[in-house]
């Protein structure tokens, strides 16, 4: 393959855009190549390769590049009408009555432009609902570039975990590890008066795939119930992908008080939103009095192609679709994983997939054990490779992969091809 042009592109990108990207994540090794455009459950580089691609943006795009004729109407409608007011527009409605009508938690909803900013203003609401400050999450999570939850470390020894946030965030989150209920009880035990909210991926989906084990999520739900502290379940990537129409909460059976969303309900284009009980989420502004404001909220063009999105997915097979090439997808690795590295392992549920090059396997706990994985190999040879045998993965070896409704039977085999010789 000939990457000229991307390297053009991301020569002239690095004297104008920081790193030359505008999400880190993007700026892989050596340099990352420059997208002309999408087809299908592919993408096309500035050079012409054509890349089977499993990045799916990172979550939000359910049907591949080709949206379905519906979504693609209504963002040519929308786009053409206005595109954007200031005032409020039918489809906003629309697009929160459908969510709370398939989503267990939510009554009421407000939409917001990214992940981000939904947990921003899911902690916000935690904290005035219980008037604590304390949040509690796992670590290897992630809930975006907030600084509340840019923190490591482990209860007792907390720390930013960039630069430019104060030790004053940190002091008021405790990450405990994930699917360990002990943990979680002597935090409560100690500053349960103090704790807002625990907040958590229901599949955490940021440190390879780790799903709950058995009760925890539970054990969650009755903890905070006990001490009067709110339960977020921060569904950016599983939200309509994990569970079907009734989100991993569905999938669980455990109703938290909060939950954040964004990727797929945007069909797209840039989206969060916060959902929950109406008594909690009606203390926003200006009904409540709990800050919450934007100016592209509810972006007009956004509500019209994540609502027709979820209605094509209420109206068709495709979760069962893109469910079972997940399957066949994480069945095939396996098995040549078993082959050809026995060490290393496929994690992943539903269109979820990701092959963590540990070779101490991944615990229920952390998920991989971050300081022993082979990143190096995962992101400089392995990830190359499978670059240059045509399959787009994410080059972080912690981050989730997405089968879309737009992936075939063929691209999977011819995946699978490509993972044995890149091994
Ligand atoms: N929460 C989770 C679980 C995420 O995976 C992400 C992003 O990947 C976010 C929040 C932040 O979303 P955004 O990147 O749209 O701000």
């Amino acid at each position: 393959m000939r990457h000229d042009e991307s390297r053009r592109l991301y020569d002239r990108a690095l004297s104008v855009l920081a790193g030359g990207v505008n999400s880190s994540v993007r700026a892989t090794q050596p340099y990352p190549f420059f997208v002309e455009r999408g087809d299908g459950a592919h993408v096309i580089d500035a050079d012409g390769n054509r890349y089977i691609d499993y990045v799916m943006g990172y979550g939000p795009l359910l049907y591949g590049h080709d949206a379905p004729e519906p979504v693609q109407a209504a963002v040519q409608k929308h786009s053409a009408a206005g595109p954007m007011y200031g005032a409020p527009t039918e489809i906003e409605v629309e697009h929160a009555e459908f969510v709370a009508r398939h989503v267990p938690s939510v009554e009421m909803i407000r939409f917001v432009n990214s992940g981000t900013e939904a947990t921003v203003s899911a902690v916000r609401l935690a904290r005035a609902t219980t008037g604590r400050d304390k949040i509690v999450i796992m670590q290897g999570g992630y809930h975006g570039a907030q600084e509340s939850t840019l923190v490591k470390g482990e209860p007792g020894n907390v720390h930013p975990s960039t630069r430019g946030i104060p030790d004053s965030f940190a002091e008021h989150t405790i990450p405990v590890p994930f699917n360990d209920e002990e943990t979680v009880r002597e935090v409560f035990e100690q500053h349960g008066d103090d704790i807002a909210a625990v907040m958590t991926e229901p599949i955490l989906a940021n440190t390879g795939i780790v799903a709950p084990v058995d009760g925890y999520l539970q054990t969650l739900r009755d903890i905070t119930e006990e001490h009067g502290s709110l339960l977020i379940f921060d569904e950016v990537i599983t939200g309509f992908r994990v569970g079907g129409l009734q989100c991993a909460q569905g999938k669980f059976g455990v109703t938290p008080d909060i939950t954040t969303f964004g990727k797929i309900i945007g069909g797209g284009f840039p989206v969060g939103a916060i959902g929950g009980k109406a008594q909690l989420v009606e203390q926003f502004t200006p009904g409540g009095d709990v800050f919450q404001s934007g100016t592209f909220s509810g972006h007009p063009v956004t509500m019209a192609a994540g609502h027709e999105y979820l209605n094509f997915a209420a109206e068709n097979d495709v979760y069962d679709h893109v469910n079972r090439l997940g399957d066949d997808l994480r069945a095939g690795i396996s098995d040549i994983l078993e082959d050809q590295a026995p060490e290393y392992t496929v994690v992943g549920t539903d269109s979820m997939f990701k092959t963590m090059f540990t070779r101490d396997g991944v615990t229920p706990k952390n998920g991989a054990d971050v300081s022993k994985a082979e990143t190096d190999r995962w992101e400089r040879v392995f990830w190359q490779e499978m670059k240059d045998h045509g399959v787009f993965l994410t080059a972080n070896q912690f981050e989730s992969q997405f089968v879309s409704y737009a992936h075939t039977d063929e691209d999977i085999e011819r995946t699978l091809e490509a993972y044995k010789e890149a091994l």
